[in-house]
């Protein structure tokens, strides 16, 4: 592998599994709706709210890339339609996010990530909502790049483009992280990242999108491959 001068990895599925998250964020604002608005926690039961997301994500297009105001606007919609206060938008909000931000990680994700940050500079680089300060793993990064804050989202190059400005590191000395072979691996060649596909799942390639320049099953076995090169 051509020299790298810093990382960039993807959060959801890269470092932790995003499903049992969400799923533990969204009980824990239904849990807050039962306390605080009954009506509405009576009304959007945990299916029904998240159809809710998903009609206001169709509704609003201009949002793909924000998360936390699709979910805002969710619960503003749902509040309407139960007649209890919109006063709540936020604190249900942080319910949610509070969940949302307390991730499981990967087992290879610590140890990784000692290794990696021994060595190079890492950033994240998401299309989600989560807020890596408050993960606790925070300490590992330069920062993070959130399509929210760029305004786009992967696989579109502008968010690469920030990573890169953020680093101060061109294009082409950056591997990119990510579990997603569209969002991730074709963005990242798109924006003259260089590229790991890490396949947590024994998926097959897709096979009209260029491969990878690596593949990786465990971010533990990122670190050895970059060791091995620099040695
Ligand atoms: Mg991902």
């Amino acid at each position: 592998m051509h020299t790298v001068k810093a990382i960039s990895l993807d959060l959801d599925d890269t470092l932790w599994p995003i499903w049992p998250i969400i799923e533990r964020a969204e009980a824990a604002l239904h849990d807050f709706l039962l306390a605080h608005a009954p009506v509405t926690a009576e009304q959007f039961p945990v299916p029904a709210m998240r159809h809710v997301r998903e009609q206001i994500a169709q509704a609003h297009p201009e949002l793909a890339h924000d998360f936390t105001a699709q979910r805002k606007l969710s619960l503003q919609h749902a509040f309407h339609l139960s007649g209890e206060s919109d006063a709540l938008i936020e604190p249900a909000f942080d319910a949610f996010f509070r969940a949302r931000n307390d991730v499981t990680l990967y087992s290879d994700c610590l140890p990784a990530l000692d290794r990696l940050a021994a060595r190079f500079p890492l950033i994240g680089l998401t299309n989600g909502n989560a807020d890596l300060g408050r993960t606790g793993i925070g300490h590992y990064f330069i920062g993070c790049i959130s399509a929210r804050d760029v305004g786009t989202a992967k696989p579109h190059p502008p968010i690469f483009e920030a990573t890169s400005q953020a680093l101060g590191i061109a294009p082409q000395y950056i591997l990119h992280v990510g579990d997603d072979p569209w969002l991730d691996v074709q963005g990242a060649h798109d924006a003259g990242f260089r590229s790991a596909w890490i396949n947590r799942t024994g998926a097959v390639w897709p096979a009209e999108i260029m491969p990878p320049h690596l593949t990786i099953t465990t971010l533990l076995q990122l670190a050895e491959r970059l060791e091995k090169v620099s040695a």
